[in-house]
């Protein structure tokens, strides 16, 4: 298994962090990305990712509720960092927008999303996208960086043009933490985007079973991932818990009910898509 969306550099393990990581690794977690929110994670992701190479991935990035007065230090610094590591980082982010607790910056959130999608574009590194209430903004950005890179192209080699179109060009990614509709889920996998399936799956009422159940099987299990969103969002039946990466092997006995398959079969595709995606 791997937890493609895991902040264990954070507070809540700040006591019993190294118990933690080795419990993991004992419970059949293969590796981790721990994704960064802000300026100051810069140091404690990385921290931890260099006292476990090989095991914890870094990602950096702005997040959305980290967008508010002074955000344009906080992106210089998270920017800076992100071409200083380019080389270790799997991804950039956790980025997005979150129209949920507040929308007092919600031009600046977009602003700071398209610019990290450009920088993304640009050094060749996938996305790690949070939404939350802000799903049509969230895919026109997308798409918008998509034309941006066409109109660039267009001036260049014809062939350069066609074959990103293939390969949607290089903007690639994960919305993390999805829950959404049908016609979000299909329009994110038709981008060639992924989708992270967490402990939401098992919460009772929830109807995202339902829509996954709904979506072209085939597809659907090339293009998702499992992740926890650690130290939050556990699975039941540890729901309201501190949450960990070997937690997730509830989502993939869940997910394996939804697709009539086993959860090994479910933990093998979705470690091979996690590989795929962030090159690990
Ligand atoms: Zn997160």
């Amino acid at each position: 298994m791997i937890d493609t969306h895991c902040h264990i550099d954070e507070e809540a393990y700040a006591a019993d962090r190294e118990e933690v990581l080795a419990r993991q690794q004992e419970s059949g977690v293969e590796a981790m990305i721990v994704p960064g929110v802000n300026a100051a994670s810069v140091t404690t992701v990385l921290e931890v990712c260099h006292a476990h190479p090989g095991y914890c991935f870094p990602a950096l990035g702005l997040h959305p509720e980290d967008v508010k007065a002074g955000w344009e230090e906080q992106l210089a610094v998270v920017e800076e960092a992100i071409r200083a590591h380019r080389n270790e980082l799997v991804a950039i982010g956790e980025i997005g927008l979150d129209y949920y607790w507040d929308k007092t910056y919600k031009e600046e959130q977009k602003e700071v999303l398209r610019r990290q999608l450009l920088l993304a574009r640009e050094l060749n590194l996938p996305v790690i996208l949070h939404n939350r209430e802000a799903t049509e903004d969230m895919l026109t950005i997308v798409r918008e960086i998509t034309n941006y890179e066409l109109r660039i192209t267009n001036y260049g080699l014809r062939i350069t043009n066609y074959e990103s179109r293939i390969t949607n060009y290089g903007l690639r990614g994960v919305f993390h933490c999805f829950n959404g509709s049908r016609e979000t889920a299909e329009q994110i996998l038709g981008m060639g985007f992924y989708i992270g399936i967490g402990g939401v799956l098992t919460f009772k009422n929830c109807k995202l079973a339902d829509t996954l159940s709904q979506l072209n099987k085939q597809r659907v299990l090339e293009q998702i991932v499992l992740e926890t969103d650690a130290p939050y969002m556990a699975p039941v039946p540890h729901r309201g818990e501190r949450n960990e990466s070997r937690f997730m092997r509830h989502v993939a006995e869940r997910l394996a009910e939804v697709f009539d398959t086993t959860p090994e079969d479910i933990i093998a595709l979705t470690t091979r898509n996690a590989r795929t995606l962030f090159g690990i």
